[in-house]
């Protein structure tokens, strides 16, 4: 038990959706934590525009930020989406419309889905000085006494108590304690993509597309997925109302737009493909569904090539607990699954809750640690294979020739 020793300090490497997530509920708990992100700010990287939020994400997210900030999430999420999921064939026949359970389906607050960017500012606000932008991390060591050292690519170093490995799908932290552990690539390569709400809607786009999340599967083995995020309220009108120091930032709506094709039938290598600018990728989503139905191509000429980029599908499979140590994992970084299930993001934030929970108990005394990180991870390892699976399960129907390990 911890009772004789100083507190506690963890050290979070990655300071996205699950790594920040992890920091406010420690930094909500007391529990001294530093969190080192490669990025220079919050705008981040290229990972995507609308996140779906499921129902245990939503707890999670509940569970870890004060309440004035899930007040601002709720305020700034998308208007509420009832009408779920429909399937259409590339002629605009509707094939499938299922029905998602959601315990808090008819909840005035609930949070249905957020803009990432939105979301990342949100997990950032109040936490100040405890994430250091700017910082890589290179590479740990542990101590003789069981303290771990996190070494950073400008040459410092920091040392803790515990290491989260929260640095996603290419996890340098995993790269260094299981260099076989890599994720599987699944052979499809996507384009995403940002729609503005008003140019697709002035622009003819049909009534059933408007409102709801719409998946078009063509036989010619392309398909098209188009996500609406309609803003309960403008961001920074929220931020002023309910914490007028998250530095949020307007966006107009839009549709989140993700082309999928298998590798197989690009007609052309990783290597050309993934040099495309922008422009040539819109191009190339508008060649590849010309002969789709008249309102379905006109909706891809309003999207913005500035925002449109192209990424592999990943899965980790099977999802595996790590060695017992101080060394402990979170996120991507040790689930990487891909985005057609909509899960991964949930399944960091379901991760930072429980981790939040196991090192509580741990400054309490209450738990070792070896036995509190063994019963988190036995629980992760559960619901992170049902998310990895369940993500493959829909990419496998929809692209018929991703294949079973
Ligand atoms: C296009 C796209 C759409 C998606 N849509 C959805 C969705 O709708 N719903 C959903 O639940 N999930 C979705 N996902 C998945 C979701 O984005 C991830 O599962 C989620 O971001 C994982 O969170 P994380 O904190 O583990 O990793 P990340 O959010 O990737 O954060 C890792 C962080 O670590 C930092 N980092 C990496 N290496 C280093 C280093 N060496 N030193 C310091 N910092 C480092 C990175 O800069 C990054 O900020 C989508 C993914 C993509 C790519």
């Amino acid at each position: 038990m911890r009772t004789t020793r100083s507190p506690m300090h963890v050290l979070v490497i990655g300071g996205g959706i699950g790594g920040l997530c992890l920091a406010q509920g420690l930094h909500r708990a007391g529990i001294a934590v530093t969190v080192y992100e490669r990025d220079e700010s919050a705008e981040g990287r290229r990972q995507g525009y609308r996140l779906r939020i499921s129902p245990e994400g939503e707890y999670a997210l509940r569970e870890c930020l004060p309440p004035a900030l899930v007040e601002l999430l709720v305020a700034t999420s998308n208007e509420r989406d009832d009408a779920g999921l429909v399937a259409y064939d590339e002629h605009l026949v509707q094939q499938w419309a299922p029905a998602f359970e959601d315990p808090r389906g008819n909840a005035p607050d609930k949070i249905d889905a957020v803009d990432r960017v939105t979301l990342r500012r949100i997990l950032l606000a109040g936490l100040g000085d405890v994430v250091r932008f700017g910082k890589t991390f290179e590479r740990y060591e542990r101590t003789a006494d069981g303290r771990v050292v996190a070494h950073f690519e400008d040459g410092s170093t920091a040392e803790g108590d515990v290491l989260v490995a929260a640095d996603g799908t290419n996890s340098r932290i995993r790269a260094q304690a299981r260099p076989w552990d890599v994720p599987r690539d699944l052979g499809v390569r996507t384009v995403f993509s940002r729609i503005p709400r008003a140019s697709a809607v002035d622009g003819g786009m049909p009534e059933v597309l408007r409102d709801r999340f719409s998946y078009v599967i063509g036989s010619d083995g392309h398909h098209i997925g188009l996500m609406p995020m309609t803003f309960r309220n403008r961001p920074t009108e929220a931020a002023a109302r309910l914490w007028p120091d998250a530095e949020l930032v307007d966006l107009d709506d839009y549709y989140m737009s993700v082309f999928n094709v298998h590798g197989e039938d690009l007609g052309m290598t990783d290597e050309a493909f993934f040099a495309l600018s922008g422009e040539e990728l819109c191009a190339l989503v508008v060649e590849r569904t010309s002969s789709w139905h008249p309102d379905l191509r006109g909706i891809f000429r309003h999207a913005e090539p500035a925002v449109t980029f192209a990424v592999a599908l990943r899965a980790t499979d099977p999802v595996e607990a790590w060695e017992d140590g101080p060394v402990v994992p979170l996120g991507d970084a040790v689930h990487t699954m891909p985005p057609s299930g909509g899960v991964g993001a949930n399944t960091a934030v379901r991760d930072a809750a429980a981790l939040t929970r196991a090192l509580v108990a741990v400054e309490r005394g209450e738990r070792e640690r070896t036995e509190a990180f063994a019963e988190y991870q036995k629980a992760m390892v559960e619901y992170a294979t049902e998310g990895v699976q369940m993500s493959l399960k829909i990419a496998q129907w929809s692209i018929k020739k991703v294949q079973d390990a």
